[in-house]
């Protein structure tokens, strides 16, 4: 990726599902080395909008340009530049984590695979349990390899998707050192999270995202802490009062 470049570039972007419109007009552009958190009720989108971006489902209209790919477009290029924590792992479950790493390691074509993979598993906490199939892990310790998944190839871009979900105290201190570090190495990270302290600690941007729409999105020097905290929680008290969540008509 050429350096003056967005790291992404997003226009008009919208995915429906049927009558719910998951992501309504999203426009949005990142630098390489910004860090944006998405904060939003339940149903709101940011899940559906992390797998537009990560090419796991395509727009219903409009573009999203990631690391210089247009994501509708599949090209396998694009996954060397991005790590994903999703809700859904993609981690084989009859496989171990040193499998699974190792087998994601040889398709990016990284050097020394079995080392990257057992550093990657070593940093998450997990060399314990790296010979143990998958499919006995905890829900943490799935978390946890999910994230050793995504930072194994050192990828430019992140997109996480409450990747503190099920992780202990320890772990979640130390996936937060671990994104301060990439960060400050200018990898670009997108986060949805519903941790309002940790999510607006971590940012230089944040948006709020309401029935598939960004209500706000600003830098977080220009974001008045309680404010924000009024505007989101009202979102979400409001959300509580539309029927099937998503957008309709
Ligand atoms: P949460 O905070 O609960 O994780 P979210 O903001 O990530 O929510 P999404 O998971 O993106 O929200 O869902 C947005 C809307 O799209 C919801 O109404 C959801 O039911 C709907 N939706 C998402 N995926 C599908 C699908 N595959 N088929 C039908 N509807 C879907």
């Amino acid at each position: 990726m050429e350096s003056h470049e967005n790291a992404l570039e997003v226009r008009h972007l919208r995915k429906a599902f049927g009558v719910i419109k998951a992501v309504d007009g999203i426009d949005l552009e990142l630098k390489q080395g910004e860090f944006l958190t998405i904060f939003g009720p339940n149903g709101a989108g940011k899940t559906t909008l992390i797998k537009i971006l990560s090419g796991l489902t395509k727009p219903t209209s409009g573009t999203a340009k990631v690391a210089g790919f247009d994501v509708s477009e599949g090209n396998p290029e694009m996954r060397k530049e991005i790590g994903v924590i999703s809700h859904s792992t993609c981690l084989y479950a009859d496989l171990t984590p040193l499998e699974n790493l190792m087998f994601l390691a040889k398709m990016h074509g990284l050097e020394e695979p079995q080392d990257r993979s057992l550093k990657a598993i070593d940093e998450v906490g997990l060399s314990q349990r790296r010979n143990d199939r998958v499919r006995t892990f905890s829900r943490g310790m799935l978390q946890r390899l999910s994230i050793a998944r995504a930072i194994l190839h050192d990828p430019k871009i992140l997109f996480l998707d409450e990747p503190f979900t099920g992780l202990d105290l320890h772990a979640s201190n130390v996936l937060k050192e671990h994104l301060k570090k990439l960060h400050d190495r200018h990898r670009t990270i997108l986060m949805t999270t519903h941790d309002i302290s940790c999510g607006l600690e971590m940012c230089n941007k944040v948006a709020l995202q309401v029935k598939g729409k960004f209500a706000f999105l600003e830098s977080i020097e220009d974001v008045d802490r309680d404010q924000f905290e009024i505007m989101y929680f009202d979102a979400v008290r409001n959300n509580q009062f539309v029927m099937g969540i998503g957008t309709r008509g």
